[in-house]
């Protein structure tokens, strides 16, 4: 991979495939990584999501979003319904941010709340108040 991102790096991970792991500590609020990967459009957006098993699009807004397919490692942040870290957008940067401390070791997780996968998909995070999918829909319950 090039360019990773400092203090994290890319390992299998129990959740799904590979995941996001910290190298050394984030003490709560402090800023991990930014998400990096080519800027689409909502055109583009929809084409590679055609038949494309593993999702790597991040959203910037309604129209634009970062496909960090070939990125710094932080594309490969998983799910949780518990998660450890949060996404700032602020101009064109997707940032991700510290929810709590993070100690080295641990897999760094995100809340995806309204992702590019179906509403259908389900969540394996094994986090105790999983809601069951990845996405945060209206009437989505722990089953
Ligand atoms: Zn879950």
């Amino acid at each position: 991979m090039k360019n990773q991102a400092p203090g994290i790096d890319v390992r299998p991970s129990e959740i799904d495939g590979k995941g996001c792991f910290a190298t050394i500590g984030f003490k709560k609020g402090r800023k991990i990584a930014e998400y990096e990967g080519e800027k689409i459009s909502r055109r583009e957006i929809a084409r590679r999501l055609k038949g494309r098993k593993r999702i790597h699009i991040c959203g910037l807004n309604s129209y634009w979003a970062i496909d960090g397919r070939a990125g710094n490692g932080t594309q490969y942040i998983n799910h949780s319904c518990n998660p450890n870290c949060y996404v700032r957008t602020i101009h064109d940067h997707i940032l991700f941010f510290a929810l709590r401390d993070i100690e080295p070791g641990e897999e760094i997780l995100l809340d995806y709340e309204q992702s590019y996968h179906s509403d259908r998909k389900q969540c394996s995070c094994g986090a105790p108040n999983c809601r069951g999918r990845i996405n945060k829909i209206a009437g989505n319950s722990k089953e």
